[in-house]
């Protein structure tokens, strides 16, 4: 996949990249990246864990990432892709940017600003969502089952078949 041939889901990807280095650290994995001008100028991922801060998601650090980035308060000529749908307080963050785009991947039924409307965002903002969005969920699901039965803290790999549990190993050797 070259950045050419679809830019949205180079910068998704990334991203998802984000995600994954959340779920590395044992965060919730969601990741953003914000775009301006074809240049990334902002990437984090979700860190209210490590920060002790429960507002400390990946938008809200990226929004702040790119406004120092760019000297300026508004994002108008930015587009911010997370990897999950913002919750209510991102979203009305991104509507203090007025940044002008917002693709998201998985959506949140329970704590997505859809559910609420677009009316906190603002009037010029376009939103896409589904973006890689089963990508996105796998590795939340991954997530939350790892929490669930600690044994199973491990990440499968995209790439290939996951590896077997150490458990599985043990069943399939006797
Ligand atoms: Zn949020």
């Amino acid at each position: 996949m070259s950045l050419f041939d679809n830019p949205d889901e180079h910068y998704m990807r990334l991203a998802l990249g984000e995600a994954r280095a959340a779920f590395d650290e044992e965060e919730i994995p969601v990741g953003a990246v914000i775009v301006c001008d074809g240049q990334v100028i902002a990437r984090a991922h979700n860190n209210t864990e490590r920060l002790n801060d429960p507002t400390a998601h990946a938008e809200m650090l990226a929004f702040t990432a790119a406004a120092n980035r760019l000297g300026a308060k508004y994002l108008t000529d930015c587009t911010l892709f997370v990897t999950l749908e913002p919750c209510v307080m991102c979203a009305g963050a991104a509507g203090w940017t007025q940044v002008g785009r917002i693709v998201y991947g998985a959506c949140d039924p329970k704590r997505g600003f859809e559910r609420v409307g677009r009316a906190m965002l603002h009037p010029k903002t376009r939103v896409e969502g589904g973006l890689l969005a089963a990508e996105s969920e796998a590795l939340l699901k991954a997530f939350f089952q790892s929490r669930r039965s600690p044994g199973a803290a491990r990440l499968a790999d995209n790439e290939g078949p996951a590896q077997p549990t150490q458990q599985e190993t043990i069943q399939q050797t006797t």
